[in-house]
C-alpha cells in the first residue's frame, strides 16, 4: 500500500513536494535530494507528517 507523504526542505523548512511512498521499501522518514524553489538549488528534502 502506498502513503501520501510531504517532502519538506531541511534548509528553509517549505514543504515543497507531495508525493507517496511505499512503507515497505522506506519503513523510516525518506531523504531525497531535490530542488527547492526557495533555496533555488538542490537541498535534502525529507518526509513530515
Ligand atoms: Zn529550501
Amino acid at each position: 500500500m502506498r502513503t501520501r507523504i510531504t517532502l519538506a526542505c531541511t534548509e528553509c523548512k517549505q514543504r515543497n513536494y507531495n508525493t507517496t511512498k511505499d512503507k515497505k521499501t522506506h519503513p523510516d522518514r525518506m531523504e531525497v535530494s531535490k530542488y527547492c524553489r526557495f533555496c533555488k538549488r538542490h537541498t535534502t528534502h525529507k518526509e513530515t507528517k
